[in-house]
């Protein structure tokens, strides 16, 4: 081969070498989508596409949202899951901004992030806005692309549903969590204070069997004995009215009430309270009468439990105010202590159930932390608000209760006054429960007013009683075995001498749809147990009279 051949074939070698080192700079640049090559059998495309299509499969298959934005913050590419995402048809998102999905209140974080994408690199939480309007809460992750790449900014898009669903179920899980711990200290300090009133009644108790069951020692003991019972009967109320409340059963006996009168009766029921901590309570009322349209008892048992707190939370000698102001179309209470006050971190768990600022506080002095939420809860159901303020421990508390003032109207005529008959009639009383030592104590207490009686235990014997005894009035427990107080009633009315026969339903339950029931099974009268003894003959005075006076015996 001669030099001449040899030096052609080198420059051929060199520009086929160059050819190749162009087309493979053309083909790392993205400049070709395909190249051609001449084999045996004649010419062969091959595409490009091949190349990228593992990265291209992962884009579009992965989890999270992807997208390109041009440099005015137009979308150039996205992946479905972004589409997805927004509940939008995949086509239509090319060209449109991505700011258009940015809820207006974000607009501002978003171009920030952009900005810091356009840099480098940005990335923060934000929403975007689903073609339905809702918010799906992201998070967004923008990069700057190369410069030759035609587009600005590449970002990532992740869904935080799952993940807020995830704290929200936390979150949940820990206020039970709370709960749970408050409801067991709870249990606990209601067993205490439940025990807390027989231990006295037992020693009572004893202390008349030693003396006989007469003189002054007996009459004291059994005036301790009615306190204490009370102070039962109020826990027991409470907790009634705690459950009731959380099933949305409380009722209300809504009337035209005057403020004074509620907080007069609050001030009566807090006094010996008040005497007993020597505290100075001032009472303050406006010029003018305010009336409301409230219940009577719910709104002193309000007042009357801010009033008890302010006592209980502040040291022996202490200020307590409570003032009443009209302020336009509400009507203010403010309960004022000098007391050991609430920290800061403690004033937005105040009204939370069960809540005690301090469980180790002496329990007579404390109560079952159920007390706010109930006037919480009672002052709501009037369209009133209850607030606390207390600038912190050891400087006082201040409750306020806004209620609103009922719109004037004319007073309406004074009820006639029913005139309650001084003295009681003797009556033939059958009493059914199947509390035996329920029913033989009232039997024996009726006994004891002036009246015959006779005790029955189950439903059976509550008709074959009735019967025989022929009594003006049956009170009638109506959980009973072998035949419920509902068919006992409906028996008893049956027969011709049961017609007029007074019967007053004697149960645990209060609520309308109940007193409907006891009054369809042909009750007269319906009373919440433990049975107050001066409400049943007050009852009675009202059915008998009701009656025309058929009930008295000559
Ligand atoms: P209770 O009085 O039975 O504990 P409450 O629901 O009435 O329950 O009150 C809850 C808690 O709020 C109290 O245990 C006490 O820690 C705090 N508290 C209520 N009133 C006052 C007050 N006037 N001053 C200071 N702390 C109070």
């Amino acid at each position: 081969m001669t030099d001449a051949n040899l030096q052609e074939e080198n420059a051929d070698l060199r520009r086929r070498l160059e050819e190749a080192e162009e087309a493979i700079r053309a083909i790392r640049s993205g400049a070709v989508d395909a190249f051609v090559a001449a084999e045996a059998h004649g010419n062969r495309v091959y595409t490009l596409e091949s190349a990228d299509r593992p990265y291209r499969l992962l884009v579009e298959q992965m989890q999270q949202g992807a997208i390109t934005l041009n440099a005015d913050g137009a979308i150039a590419y996205c992946n479905r899951r972004f589409a997805d995402l927004l509940g939008r048809p995949h086509e239509r998102l090319t060209g449109v901004a991505f700011r258009d999905f940015i809820p207006p209140d974000e607009q501002a974080l978003y171009e920030s992030l952009l900005q810091q994408g356009r840099a480098g690199a940005g990335q923060g939480e934000a929403h975007l806005q689903k073609a339905d309007g809702g918010l799906i809460p992201v998070f967004l992750t923008f990069n700057a692309l190369p410069p030759d790449s035609g587009v600005a900014v590449g970002g990532l898009v992740t869904d935080l549903t799952t993940q807020r669903h995830h704290e929200k179920l936390n979150a949940a899980l820990e206020a039970l969590k709370e709960s749970d711990r408050r409801k067991n200290e709870f249990l606990a300090i209601l067993a205490h204070e439940l025990r807390n009133p027989l231990a006295p009644i037992r020693n009572a108790l004893h202390i008349m069997r030693l003396t006989g069951a007469n003189g002054e020692a007996v009459s004291s003991e059994t005036e301790m004995m009615e306190r204490q019972v009370g102070q039962m009967v109020r826990l027991v109320d409470d907790l009634l009215d705690v459950s009731r409340i959380s099933r949305g059963k409380i009722e209300l006996r809504k009337d035209r009430v005057e403020l004074a009168s509620a907080v007069n009766h609050a001030v009566e029921a807090a006094r010996t309270l008040v005497q007993c901590m020597e505290h100075d309570l001032t009472v303050t009322l406006p010029p003018l009468p305010i009336y409301l349209n409230a219940d009577p008892t719910r709104l002193a048992q309000v007042l009357g439990n801010l009033l008890s707190n302010a006592c209980k939370f502040t040291d022996k000698g202490g200020r307590i105010s409570l003032t009443v102001e009209r302020e336009g179309k509400q009507a203010v209470i403010q309960v004022r202590d000098n007391g050991i006050g609430i920290a800061a971190d403690q004033l937005p768990r105040i009204f939370d159930m069960f809540m005690q600022v301090d469980t180790s506080l002496e329990r007579s002095v404390s109560g079952l932390g159920i007390g706010l939420t109930l006037a919480k809860n009672l002052v709501e159901m009037h369209d009133g608000t209850l607030e606390v303020h207390s600038a912190g421990a050891g400087q006082g508390s201040e409750f306020v209760v806004r209620l609103p003032i009922m719109v004037e109207t004319p007073k309406p005529p004074p009820e006639p006054t029913v005139t309650e008959p001084t003295t009681t009639t003797a009556r033939r009383i059958l009493v059914v429960d199947d509390n035996r030592v329920s029913a033989d104590s009232l039997a024996r207490l009726l006994h004891l007013t002036g009246n015959e009686t006779h005790a029955a235990y189950d439903g059976l014997e509550a008709v074959e009683a009735a019967t025989t005894f022929r009594p003006d009035v049956v009170l009638l427990d109506i959980g009973l075995p072998k035949l419920n107080g509902y068919d006992v009633a409906r028996k008893i009315r049956e027969q011709p001498w049961g017609k007029n026969i007074v019967m007053v339903a004697l149960t645990g339950w209060g609520q309308v749809e109940d007193r409907q029931k006891s009054r369809e099974a042909g009750f007269n009268g319906h009373m919440v147990k433990p049975i107050d003894h001066a409400e049943l003959m007050k009852l009675l005075a009202s059915l008998s009279s009701e009656q025309g006076g058929q009930l008295t015996k000559p």
